[in-house]
């Protein structure tokens, strides 16, 4: 009898959960999932510990304890100038299950979701669970930028909703506000939902404005904001998310959560509001440690010999391997996945295949980058410099 359903086999083992295990085996130094290898800060993780010890250990209402969902609320406010009531904010188990929740809780089957591709790697399985088709609209290296007229063409009667995640994995692209006007257009024009996914909304580059589609004029009834605790305070590993939306959107997205999760880790929760109200101070210099590393590591990858692009936001560098490769290798070496490969194990330096974000028939589209993570500690970047700049050595 065969065991595994029919709806999960075609999934495979994520990218993330691979490269680790490649990394783990050949002992190589790892900038591929994207997780800190560095420890939150200690305000919150002193918050947490109280927590533990304020009898904070039963369930939390289904929906989230009410001071973290205030001070969701609060950071809204802040950040954004929205005015937003505590009950437009439903806590989940990260980003990753607010996406699936919004999913499920939005869109019938038989609806059609719009991405823009590279996409993260969740979004489309998700839709897949929930009988959901997907339609692609691509993002063009090297600005990422899309073509509007391709996106006019995506939508189409049975559109529901189109997913943005800004700033982008893995691209570092952060949407301006006119390309967000674009889509806010087509949204109304056809009245279809907003999903964001914005978890790397305090980390921007260079400058770059991290823009809320929600407060677009027309926006706010019908975009569903999804963010989490993971990137802002480098706590991956707490799975503490939240979508934030007109009540309506709200209720839907929790018909869903309540049968999957029904609530989130009581203490993280509480953890959370401490967090999410830090003085601006905190996030000014996430913002400028995130920037110094982000810059280190492009010049670095440069002076290995790739064609790295520069990110604006997020956690990620892609860069052209092609001319990183020594030229006997090049030849043998046909896409991103065989590159990745290599690189653990003749380098000992992980990376993500980006091919990994493409549906089967464009993975040729990523087949000449690699995507390197620059959330690790100045020791582990630097570890892997030495490893990498000897590739021009050996390779000359
Ligand atoms: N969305 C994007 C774009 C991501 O890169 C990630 C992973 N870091 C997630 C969602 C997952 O977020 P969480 O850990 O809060 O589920
Ligand atoms: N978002 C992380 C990345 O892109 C991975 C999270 C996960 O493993 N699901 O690296």
């Amino acid at each position: 009898m065969p065991a595994m359903a029919q709806r999960v086999a075609p999934f495979g083992t994520t990218i993330f959960a691979e490269i680790n295990r490649l990394a783990r085996q050949h002992g190589a130094i790892n900038l591929g999932q994207g997780a800190p290898d560095f420890d939150a800060p200690p305000p919150v993780l002193e918050a947490a510990i109280r927590a533990l010890s304020s009898q904070l250990n039963q369930y939390a209402p289904n929906i989230g304890l009410p001071e973290a969902r205030a001070a969701i609320a609060q950071h809204a406010q802040r950040f954004y100038g929205q005015s937003i009531s505590p009950d437009q904010v439903l806590i989940t188990a990260g980003a990753t299950e607010a996406m699936f929740a919004a999913i499920l809780g939005l869109s019938d089957p038989g609806d059609e979701i719009i991405v823009f591709q590279p996409v993260y790697d969740s979004y489309v399985p998700n839709m897949r669970m929930a009988g959901v088709a997907p339609r692609y609209v691509n993002l063009y290296p090297p600005d990422w930028t899309f073509d509007p007229d391709e996106l006019a063409a995506a939508f189409t009667p049975r559109t529901k909703a189109i997913i943005i995640n800004t700033p982008h994995n893995p691209t570092g692209k952060c949407y301006t506000r006119h390309e967000l006007a674009i889509i806010a257009e087509l949204c109304l024009r056809h009245d279809v939902l907003a999903i964001t996914d914005e978890v790397y909304e305090h980390i921007t580059y260079d400058g770059a404005q991290h823009v809320r589609l929600a407060t677009l004029e027309g926006m706010a009834e019908r975009s569903l904001t999804i963010s989490s605790l993971g990137k802002t305070f480098s706590a991956t590993g707490w799975k503490v998310g939240w979508a934030i939306g007109a009540p309506e959107l709200v209720e839907s997205v929790n018909r869903a959560h309540q049968f999957i999760t029904y609530s989130v880790a009581t203490p993280l929760q509480a953890a959370a509001a401490t967090a999410l109200q830090l003085p601006d101070s905190y996030f000014e210099a996430l913002r400028a440690d995130y920037q110094r590393k982000r810059d280190w590591l492009l010049a670095m990858l440069q002076s290995a010999g790739f064609q790295p692009l520069a990110p604006q936001g997020g956690y990620f560098i892609m860069a052209d391997w092609r001319d990183a490769a020594p030229d006997h290798i090049r030849d043998h070496i046909r896409d991103d996945v065989q590159f990745a490969e290599w690189l653990i194990r003749e380098v000992g330096v992980a990376c993500i295949p980006p091919s990994a974000f493409y549906r089967p028939e464009e993975k040729a589209r990523a087949a000449h980058f690699a995507r390197f993570a620059l959330c690790k500690r100045d020791e582990t970047l630097q570890a892997a410099a030495e490893r990498l700049t000897a590739l021009r050595v050996r390779g000359a």
